[in-house]
């Protein structure tokens, strides 16, 4: 996750809670989630001054969510050195057509022209991120649909390096699997898809007097003029948060009441509101739980971990690669 500042509910369910789910499940993973700092820097590098505390923001309610640093890994990328060496050494055997082809390439260029984006950093971003995923020779990378190129792109370069180099007769970077997680496409209060950029969110840190008040702004399904015109739920951006968030009870109130125009839509806003506060109310409370220093310790720690993780990769690489010499000499 990019430090872009605070996480809003499209983070949240499209990403954080089936982290959460991932970590917490029986047959438990052993998981690493990072805050990808130098990500940001592949957009942002000309002013750097909201990264360090976007980063805090967005650790705060990684554990606001349910993250536990007992047995997740949570980790900054910036602080684990061997992110800024794999990509390097990945990048020697990347055709640059690969990367060119990348669709998000062309069209972040076009939807970011205020920023020069014609940069060695940003073609390459998908070689940072075959890294970010390699270093930790995982079985699976838990993303929604949209990330699934991304993924795709780091099992040919995996393939392509296993090709060329082996340890002990060996692969040393196993091609990662997409472990496709559930990423509804949570709209946001104009109806469009929720995003920071859109300024149409409904932030993780929301007061319930917020939320209230963004849900009434919210648009609705557009046929519904007056009070007494029949809706329709499934085309309606509130219909759509009642979907993720409310009950089987609430959600049958919902269809019944706006088909029949039995109930308005300010009605049915405050009940999609009662829900969103049911769902932010204990991740608030996790979230007033910790202290800056707390959170700074946490991610010291898990940069620690990630770094004795990562190594071990990168001494597989190195021997692979044949560059045990600088080994010897004490790398
Ligand atoms: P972003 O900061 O936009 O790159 O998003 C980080 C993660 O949150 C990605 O895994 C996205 O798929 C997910 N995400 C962002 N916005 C939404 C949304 N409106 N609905 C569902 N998932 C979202």
């Amino acid at each position: 996750m990019r430090p872009t500042g605070k996480l809003h509910l499209g983070n949240y369910m499209g990403a954080l809670a089936n982290w959460v789910k991932l970590q917490d499940q029986d047959a438990q993973y052993d998981c690493y989630f990072f805050i990808a700092d130098l990500h940001a820097l592949t957009t942002d590098y000309a002013d750097t001054s909201g990264i360090a505390p976007n980063t805090l923001e967005v650790a705060l309610d990684f554990l606001a969510a349910g993250l536990d640093p007992e047995r997740s890994t949570i980790f900054v990328q910036s602080q684990v050195k061997q992110h800024y060496e794999l990509p390097l050494l990945l990048g020697m055997i990347t055709p640059l057509g690969w990367l060119e082809r990348v669709p998000s390439y062309k069209e972040m260029q076009d939807n970011l022209a205020t920023k020069d984006l014609t940069t060695y950093g940003f073609l390459g971003y998908p070689v940072l991120m075959a890294s970010d995923i390699l270093l930790y020779q995982p079985q699976f990378v838990p993303v929604g649909q949209d990330q699934q190129a991304h993924v795709e792109l780091t099992r040919e370069i995996a393939r392509r390096f296993n090709q060329f180099y082996k340890f002990d007769g060996r692969e040393v970077l196993p091609e990662p699997k997409v472990l496709l997680t559930p990423s509804p496409k949570l709209p946001g209060t104009d109806g469009r898809k929720m995003s920071k950029s859109y300024g149409n969110t409904i932030q993780m840190t929301d007061a319930e007097a917020v939320v209230r008040q963004k849900l009434k702004t919210m648009v609705t399904d557009p046929a519904r003029v007056r009070r007494t015109d029949k809706g329709d739920p499934d085309k309606c951006p509130v219909g759509d948060l009642h979907k993720v968030f409310s009950t089987a009870e609430t959600l049958a109130k919902v269809y019944d009441g706006c088909r029949s125009a039995g109930i308005g839509c300010i009605e049915c806003k405050g009940w999609a509101a009662d829900a969103l506060v049911q769902i932010l109310q204990p991740i608030q409370e996790r979230r007033a739980s910790y202290s800056t220093a707390m959170v700074k310790e946490i991610l010291k720690d898990g940069s620690r971990r990630a770094r004795t993780r990562a190594e071990q990769t990168m001494h597989e690489v190195h021997s692979a690669m044949q560059l045990t010499l600088t080994d010897e000499v004490g790398r």
